[in-house]
């Protein structure tokens, strides 16, 4: 079956990568709606390539209503959410509410709003179907089972560019130097979320949500060469594992055109190359992003969209210069520390706790 697909963010990392899929499989995967919020250009060229796909700038007045028409247009079978933020939690939901299944690259909208966004899907019967390379590869493993039958969900973590620097240095740590990640080439806001594992830390309340398993059953283990994405350790003691190169197309395309598998021309995995696969655990005192994760999954409510908001500020300031690399940890710390919010919000309860924490954390990154 040829699927309909809607690019939110099409002009990103991940919306580029969906225009590959796109290509290499055109009898399974139509591009019928495309977004950029500011890069007209790069959209002028999807136009071009893709005819029949309905084009939206999103960064300009109205543009965020012509984002839920997109996001609910009647020709699409799947809306991909590739838009970097949290801006694409409410034509997430519109897309939901209209019966679209949803393949979902921004971890953001199930870390601010998983509770809401699960609810809703169940409610429609719709997928979530997971794009994250972590979250797609324990899809794949779980193939449907109750996540009863499962002890825990292992993520797998590059460990960044600063893996093995030594804690003192943190403080030196570039913007140059975060973002040259050491296998994956990915947006600057995730990149940077990769090197303090701020990344992971998002990864882990996403895979809470997705997978309905308690924070407590999922783990991270460092593994610098991304070649397996993620596993899941059964109650039996059996660990099931998917590899592949890390190329963002492979999880995209199974999102697509999942329950089915089908040949495209992605590099396939040459045994005899892979000189080692390494796994070790993860310096939680050196790099406190995990351990806050763990605190705002089991808090739940409001603190992982305080943790979200947080960080992000903290990564534009330390982009441009204004906090020092170890701060972000510290901005993030301190907006779980003082802002309170609610056990079960609703949507205007999170984006108020969003908003409380941006501000917040603004004022310590000046
Ligand atoms: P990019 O920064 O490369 O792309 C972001 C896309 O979103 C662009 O199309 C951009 O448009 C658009 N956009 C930016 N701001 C807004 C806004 N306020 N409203 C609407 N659209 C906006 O990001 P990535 O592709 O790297 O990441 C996208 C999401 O996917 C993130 O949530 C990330 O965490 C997640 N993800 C990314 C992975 C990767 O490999 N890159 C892997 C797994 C998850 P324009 O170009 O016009 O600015």
């Amino acid at each position: 079956m040829r699927k309909r697909v809607v690019i939110l963010g099409a002009t990103g990392s991940i919306g580029q990568s969906a225009l590959k899929v796109a290509r290499d499989i055109p009898d399974r995967m139509e591009v019928v709606g495309a977004s950029a919020h500011r890069n007209a250009a790069a959209l002028a060229d999807i136009a071009r390539e893709f005819p029949n796909a309905r084009c939206v700038i999103s960064g300009e007045e109205g543009g965020a209503a012509r984002l839920v028409e997109l996001a609910t247009m009647p020709e699409a079978d799947i809306v991909l959410v590739a838009i970097v933020g949290t801006a694409g939690l409410r034509p997430t939901l519109a897309a939901i509410e209209a019966g679209k299944d949803i393949a979902v690259a921004s971890k953001e909208i199930l870390v601010m709003a998983g509770e809401i966004v699960m609810a809703a899907a169940a409610r429609r019967g719709v997928r979530l179907l997971p794009v994250d390379s972590e979250h797609n590869a324990i899809f794949q493993c779980l193939e449907g089972r109750d996540t009863s039958e499962v002890r825990r969900l292992v993520l797998t973590c590059s460990g960044g560019p600063f893996r093995r620097m030594p804690r003192e240095q943190f403080a030196a740590a570039t913007p140059a130097m975060a973002l040259k990640h050491p296998t994956w080439n990915m947006g600057r806001k995730i990149t940077i979320d990769s090197a303090t594992l701020f990344n992971k830390a998002l990864e882990m309340i996403e895979a809470r949500w997705l997978f309905n398993v308690g924070i407590d059953r999922v783990d991270v283990v460092i593994h610098p060469q991304s070649i397996v994405h993620s596993m899941v350790e059964f109650v039996d003691g059996s660990v099931l594992a998917q590899l592949s190169h890390s190329d963002m197309c492979f999880p995209i395309q199974y999102a697509v055109t999942w329950p089915e598998r089908v040949p495209n021309s992605l590099e396939p995995l040459d045994f005899s190359q892979l000189a080692k696969l390494e796994f070790d655990a993860p310096r939680r005192g050196d790099f406190p992003a995990l351990d806050l994760a763990v605190r705002a999954g089991l808090a739940g409510g409001t603190l992982p969209a305080v943790l979200n908001a947080a960080n992000e500020v903290a990564v534009e300031a330390f982009l441009a210069g204004r906090i020092p690399f170890p701060r972000i940890w510290e901005v993030v710390a301190r907006a779980m520390d003082e802002c309170h919010g609610s056990a079960h919000p609703d949507l205007e309860q999170i984006l108020e706790a969003d908003q409380a924490a941006r501000e917040r954390a603004s004022v310590w990154c000046v």
